[in-house]
């Protein structure tokens, strides 16, 4: 599992839906990837501000912005090679 794999997993991951198998996966990318626990522990708090103020539901917008920064992170680091063709896919439209 790579970023993007995690990335892929992480609405699920925090919905509790994630598949088992998977998150023995998830979790030991989080142990040797410090960019995706960052996100993970954004995620976590913002989480946390919005079920406080309405009926909980993953927003895109930071499911977005948060990919978008972890790509430019990874890009940067320059660890995962294959960052920058799968980075290129659409991705949607900011209103
Ligand atoms: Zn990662």
């Amino acid at each position: 599992m790579n970023c993007t794999d995690f990335l892929a997993k992480l609405t699920d991951y925090f919905d509790g839906q994630i598949d088992p198998t998977l998150l023995v996966e998830v979790k030991e990318h989080l142990g040797t990837c410090h960019h995706c626990e960052v996100v993970v522990d954004t995620t976590r708090k913002t989480i946390d501000v919005y079920r406080g103020a309405q009926t909980y539901e993953f927003p895109d917008e930071l499911a977005n912005r948060l990919r978008a920064a972890v790509m430019d992170r990874c890009k940067t680091v320059g660890k995962y090679p294959d960052v920058e063709k799968r980075a290129s896919e659409p991705v949607a439209k900011h209103s």
